[in-house]
């Protein structure tokens, strides 16, 4: 499991720069993305959250805590999936840049990458070329990570 305690403290951090407020039910749902390495659903991050909880969080309330995580580019929503994965540029400063998405079809675990602005803006260009007015420019990619490779090898 990923010592979520030190991420989170960048979080805070950026949430004190941006003048918003890391809730502890955002801190919450936050901290179960952070701890996953796969993409979860609105509703396995709800029971996950609700799992020893005397006072439920109603799901939309983790929808509206997802909308939020994800504004602030904190969370990723994968669009083909429905799912929800964390930032892995949490405790960066830099800028963060149109997100691509690697997942892996055997463990399920999803990699966050940053493509060259040229490579985005040739996928446009070509996605024009092909009648396509308006894409996405986040890219999901399937494959088979390198621990998966090995492990079947
Ligand atoms: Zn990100
Ligand atoms: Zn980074
Ligand atoms: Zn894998």
């Amino acid at each position: 499991m990923v010592n979520s305690k030190n991420i989170l403290s960048s979080v805070e951090e950026k949430c004190v720069e941006r003048g918003i407020r890391l809730t502890p039910r955002r801190r919450q749902v936050l901290d179960v993305l952070v701890q996953e390495e796969a993409a979860l659903s609105a509703y396995e991050i709800a029971q996950r959250c609700n799992a020893d909880s005397d006072n439920p969080m109603p799901a939309m309330s983790v929808y509206r805590i997802l909308d939020f995580l994800q504004e602030q580019q904190f969370v990723h929503r994968l669009e083909t999936a429905n799912k929800y994965i964390s930032c892995s540029h949490l405790s960066c400063a830099h800028e963060h840049l149109q997100p691509q998405f690697l997942i892996c079809n055997s463990c399920r675990r999803v990699e966050e990458i940053d493509l060259s602005s040229s490579a985005v803006a040739a996928m446009a260009s070509a996605a024009s070329a092909a009648g396509f007015a308006s894409i996405s420019s986040q890219l999901e990619v399937n494959g088979l990570c390198d621990r998966c490779v090995h492990a079947n090898a």
